[in-house]
């Protein structure tokens, strides 16, 4: 894609945006692709906009962008499948706009529009792009993009990893950073976490035709004195789970807005996921319920995917 690396060495200031609720890609890419950009073009202008969250701390540090920027600057767009959900939105005051990601379309927007939905995390694409354009990957920069392949393929394990992926990990592996040193940053738990997941999994339901879920109430979140998003997190606790493809979490946040993590293993679920305010991959969605009255309604549908 050489239209995009055009793109990005004739612009100063560049602005690379994240979708809101970040996640290991998003920020990932976001921090990969500054620091990559700015091995190679020291004098450029380069800041991420994206919400910091304590669990990846470790990668970066978003920045505060003043108004006055954005139209002289290329906004970089990554990792987000509508406007909507785009982390700042001061994107629209842009003099371009470039998106990459890796989710399947729900708006075409920006000058490029480039999505490759075979990758299995944006942080693939960028690694594969910063290669291709022969750019010098610091291990900064490699830390970031491993960082958001991990996460995005739950640690390798999911369908969407391919032999390119691997060799894409090893791309940046090659840079001399430590393996351990992402694992631990990103998996150390607390013993909080530690304790509340005996009773986290004395809250598995399962409905009648086969779909597994846990509920969490903000009154529970609070009594384990976990975040939010340490709570969500514990959705990865329900894969694997031998007749129950499709699973869920269902979480009340601090703001009481009822979010779902939903996951399958190999039944498309993103179509259910986007009837409820939100969207996502075939296998891995969100998206939220009005209020716990959704609850059944929501699991019907979900019941009527399995065959
Ligand atoms: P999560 O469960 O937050 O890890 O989300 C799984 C996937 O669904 C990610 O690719 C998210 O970007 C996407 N997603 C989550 N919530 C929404 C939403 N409300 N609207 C659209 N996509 C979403």
């Amino acid at each position: 894609m050489n239209e995009i690396k055009t793109m990005i060495e004739a612009a100063d200031p560049i602005i690379i945006i994240a979708h809101v609720r970040p996640d290991g890609d998003c920020i990932g890419a976001s921090e990969g692709l500054r620091h990559s950009i700015l091995h190679q073009f020291p004098t450029k202008q380069v800041v991420c906009r994206y919400e910091a969250l304590d669990y990846l701390a470790f990668i970066g540090t978003p920045d505060d962008v003043a108004d006055e920027l954005f139209p002289t600057a290329l906004v970089i767009s990554l990792d987000t499948a509508n406007q909507e959900r785009i982390y700042d939105q001061r994107y629209n005051t842009a003099k371009q706009l470039l998106r990459i990601d890796h989710h399947p379309h729900i708006d075409f927007f920006g000058d490029i529009d480039y999505v490759d939905t075979t990758s299995p995390s944006t942080c693939n694409i960028i690694t594969r792009l910063l290669t291709e354009w022969n750019y010098t990957i610091p291990p900064i920069a490699a830390k970031a993009l491993l960082t958001g392949i991990t996460t995005d393929t739950g640690r390798f394990r999911y369908r969407g990893v391919t032999a390119e992926t691997l060799t894409q990990a090893a791309t940046l592996l090659k840079t001399g950073i430590d393996v351990t040193d992402v694992y631990q940053s990103l998996y150390e738990k607390t013993i909080e976490e530690l304790q509340f997941l005996g009773q986290f999994l004395s809250k598995i339901q399962t409905s009648p035709k086969g779909i597994l879920y846990v509920v969490l109430t903000q009154e529970d979140i609070t009594l384990a004195q976990l975040t939010d998003d340490a709570a969500a997190n514990f959705i990865s606790q329900l894969s694997d789970v031998k007749g129950y493809p499709i699973w869920f979490l269902v979480y009340q946040t601090k703001e009481s807005e009822w979010r779902v993590r939903l996951r399958s293993a190999s039944i498309t679920i993103n179509q259910v996921a986007s009837n409820y305010q939100g969207g996502g991959h075939p296998l891995a969605s969100g998206c939220k319920l009005d209020d716990l009255n959704q609850l059944p309604a929501f699991i019907e549908e979900l019941e009527s995917l399995l065959s």
